[in-house]
């Protein structure tokens, strides 16, 4: 693609990145084929290759509006494009710089401009998300139906009742967990089977106090300065900890793909970028530490099939793919085929409340895909995805309404 953006902006790292970004996408429309929201809208300004002529445009002539605001906004960064690109073309990438241009511009209303604003003040706080969700679920009946549905049921995560050894001398290893901001107020339960499933195997299980959110919620919606500062805390408080650790864990696949980026997000902060870089270096999903440990797992004898969704932040941000399967079968679970699993359920972090109506249509076309083989549990690795779906109304058709669990596919594991 050719490209003329103004010599000021290539005067910058970013502009120089945006343009080798722009210039190795040959506008062949392959990606359209794996777009969620070209495949609902059928726009081609709703479809990867039409979002990347419009952030070009904005950054050559310095002008955003309201239809790239639009369009760029409808955009789940699934990264599914990514995935199917020839190219190699670093879309989410680019879509990072498209939105924080955006971000600066006056393109949103005080309304939007509040609610946004407001996301990232809370959402990333357990001490403030925390209390917020007890309130919710305590007037539940009284919401209206979208919030309602945001507001995460008790009955996501089940208590642990093998809870971990204390760590000792006979350590096979040593992860740092963490626990995310979500996850731990939604359903803590999953970290409390993660740590069951590596105490049984030897593993010491370190967490930080008050380690905070990732980043990547204020990066999704565009507001760099605000990432960088959650990210640069983050940092700060895993600091101390990182000597004679293996891996650090993360359970929530939408925190992982971002904190194993941190090498490239603070790589211009030269007083952060090494200890950026040590960190993206340790973590790991959790999927590729167990998927490396020996030995077998157990399944819930209550359970037998699953239908497994892969969290797009897994399969096209960090590009694990096939490990969670494995685990799962060696448990002896059987997985039922499931049909476009590239596809994105529609949660995308803030997504499903900013874009209500089209996550809702995602979430129920892939409930129903989902429900479609029939399975005792629906599994996942990300929170977001866990919330969507549980709360997503499935297609009417044979079977479908069924109330099957979500679960984090930690849980099955014995
Ligand atoms: S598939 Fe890749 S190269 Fe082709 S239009 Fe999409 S982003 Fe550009
Ligand atoms: S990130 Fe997802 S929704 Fe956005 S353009 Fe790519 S495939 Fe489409």
């Amino acid at each position: 693609m050719r490209t003329d953006l103004p010599l000021a902006l290539l005067g910058s790292d970013e502009g120089q990145r945006a343009d080798a970004i722009l210039r190795s996408c040959v506008h062949c429309g392959f990606c359209n084929a794996t777009c969620p929201t070209y495949l609902i809208e059928g726009d081609e300004l709703d479809g990867p290759r039409g979002r990347i002529y419009l952030i070009k445009e904005m950054l050559e002539t310095g002008i955003a509006d309201t239809v790239t605001r639009t369009h760029l906004d409808r955009c789940l960064t699934c990264r599914a494009c990514e995935t199917t690109c020839p190219s190699g073309v670093k879309y989410g990438e680019l879509l990072e710089l498209g939105r924080e241009t955006l971000e600066n511009a006056p393109v949103r209303g005080l309304r939007d401009r509040l609610v946004r604003w407001g996301l990232r003040r809370i959402v990333p706080y357990p001490r403030r998300f925390g209390p917020l969700v007890a309130l919710g679920r305590a007037v539940r009946g009284l919401l209206p139906r979208r919030l309602r549905t945001a507001v995460p049921p008790r009955f996501l995560t089940q208590p642990v009742t093998n809870p971990a050894p204390a760590p000792g001398p006979r350590a096979a290893g040593r992860v740092l967990l963490l626990e995310g901001c979500v996850q731990r107020v939604a359903t803590p339960g999953v970290n409390d089977a993660l740590r069951a499933l590596l105490g049984a195997r030897g593993v010491d299980v370190v967490t930080v106090r008050d380690e905070g959110c990732c980043g990547g919620l204020a990066l999704h919606l565009g507001a760099r300065a605000d990432a960088e500062a959650t990210m640069s805390r983050l940092l700060d408080a895993l600091a101390p900890h990182l000597d004679g650790i293996d891996a650090i864990l993360s359970t929530a696949s939408g925190c992982g793909v971002t904190i194993k980026d941190y090498g490239r997000l603070l790589a211009h902060d030269s007083a952060r970028a090494p200890l950026a870089r040590r960190v993206a270096a340790l973590t790991r999903d959790v999927a590729e530490y167990l998927g490396a440990l020996s030995g077998d797992w157990a399944r819930d004898p209550t359970l037998k099939r699953v239908a497994w969704h892969p969290p797009c932040t897994l399969q096209h941000g960090q590009r694990v793919t096939g490990v969670v399967e494995r685990l799962l079968r060696q448990a002896g679970y059987e997985l039922v085929p499931v049909v476009d699993a590239h596809l994105c359920c529609g949660s995308a972090g803030t997504y499903s409340l900013l874009e209500a109506a089209r996550a809702e249509r995602l979430g129920s076309a892939k409930r129903s895909a989902l429900l479609a083989g029939a399975p005792d549990v629906i599994a996942t690795a990300n929170i977001g995805c866990q919330l969507h779906l549980s709360a997503a109304e499935p297609a009417a058709g044979p079977g479908n309404h069924q109330r099957v669990a979500v679960r984090h596919w930690i849980e099955l594991l014995r």
